[in-house]
């Protein structure tokens, strides 16, 4: 196994073809052919319904499909197959689990513990599903440097949470939530632990066993796969005793106008006709990855984010709020006195594709005192050319309005 940067590029054909400096790899990462080629042979060869036709397309559909949940299970080192619930996305799967676990366990008076640097995904989630249940949302508090504030999250602990909500990488900033420690910290006080792997699952190997977290949620976009589809994981004696969350077909055991009985994991959650193409797709992603070098791919990003964070420093000017050494895939700042949006729509003009914005995370920005950043992200196949195209066009701005 070895890490060629341009052999891996070659890979990708919309990265020959947009004509652009694509630095906005946590909004979405650019398809590796053999995700595109896994889900063009399946609308091309299997394209059939799963689970329920008496032929032979719907058989190789189904294999294709539940092959793509066991290649799944494997990618995340998941003790059982079953215990992967093929969702929309992170924010559909947050969806899922809030309601029904937050139905489970939240009562009036609970609390529900969340990270200073979650995206929308998470909080909005959650703040329903505990004024549902008369709780109550509390957000770890960022310390000064813009760091989560362990002393802080170890105090709110005493007050026993029935649910810690972590996001491994923010998005916002790039920066890393110690899972390693605050994971049993949680579990010490009797919370059930949920992670929101979004930004993690395309940049390091994600071993759940290890991990020793209760969920994990991810989207299939952010790690090479397709759009519409994504992963909850869950302890499978919790999603065995959680309710349903939609109701139709396919999640059900039997069915009369009085009542319905429901299926088993993973199908109990997973109601309708599925993204059967894209969890194919996915699988293909999840594979992919597998077969690469991904210590070496890990270390060609963050030397691009390394040259990045120094550029940025060197320009006058400029705030980086991404202070943390350990940042992974995305560094974010602003130019002073420039509006985020001008310098995002300054680097589309000379082709390079950032992000700019709150970045879902308003209440991160609110702690931040800003309105929004840029953001520039990177993934494997993007080269230093590129991070020197991109510093390029900043020192032009610069130089344009000075
Ligand atoms: N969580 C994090 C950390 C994210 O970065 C994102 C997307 O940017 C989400 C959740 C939501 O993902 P999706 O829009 O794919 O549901």
């Amino acid at each position: 196994m070895s890490f060629d940067p341009d052999a891996l590029r070659a890979e990708f054909p919309a990265l020959s073809q947009t004509g652009t400096v694509y630095l906005d790899n946590a909004a979405t990462t650019h398809k590796p052919q053999a995700v595109l080629a896994a889900m063009t042979r399946f609308y091309q060869q299997d394209n059939a319904n799963v689970h329920r036709g008496a032929h032979r397309l719907s058989a190789r559909a189904t294999r294709a499909f539940e092959g793509a949940r066991h290649q799944l299970a494997e990618f995340l080192n998941a003790p059982a197959s079953e215990e992967v619930i093929f969702t929309g996305g992170t924010t559909d799967g947050m969806n899922l689990l809030a309601s029904s676990l937050g139905q489970m366990v939240l009562t009036p008076g609970d609390s529900v513990l969340i990270d200073g640097w979650a995206h929308h995904a998470s909080i909005v989630p959650w703040q329903q599903a505990a004024l549902r249940a008369g709780a109550q949302l509390v957000p770890i508090p960022l310390s000064e440097r813009g760091d989560l504030d362990e002393a802080a999250f170890m105090a709110l602990l005493q007050d026993k949470p029935k649910v810690v909500v972590l996001t491994q990488i923010c998005n916002a900033l790039g920066s890393r939530t110690p899972l390693a420690r605050w994971l049993p910290l949680a579990r010490q006080a009797g919370a059930l632990t949920v992670v929101d792997g979004a930004q993690a699952v395309g940049h390091e190997p994600v071993d759940l066993q290890r991990l020793g977290c209760d969920f994990y949620a991810f989207s299939g976009h952010k790690m090479y796969g397709p759009t519409g589809i994504g992963v909850l994981w869950g302890r499978a004696d919790l999603l065995d005793a959680m309710p349903p969350y939609r109701f139709g077909g396919e999640m059900i055991h039997k069915v009369s106008f009085e009542q319905t009985s429901f299926n088993t994991l993973p199908f109990k959650f997973e109601a309708g006709t599925p993204a059967i193409a894209q969890a194919i797709g996915l699988g293909a992603a999840a594979h992919w990855l597998q077969q690469q070098d991904r210590a070496a791919m890990a270390r060609h990003e963050a030397q691009l984010l390394a040259r990045a964070r120094t550029g940025l420093s060197q320009l006058d000017g400029v705030t980086l709020y991404s202070a943390f050494d350990d940042n992974v895939g995305a560094l974010a700042f602003n130019l002073d006195g420039e509006h985020h949006q001008d310098v995002g729509i300054w680097l589309d003009q000379a082709g390079i594709a950032v992000r700019c914005g709150h970045h879902c995370c308003q209440p991160l920005m609110q702690q931040l005192g800003i309105r929004g950043s840029c953001r520039m992200s990177v993934a494997a196949y993007n080269s230093e050319e590129e991070i020197e195209a991109f510093l390029a066009a900043l020192n032009d701005y610069q130089e344009f309005l000075y």
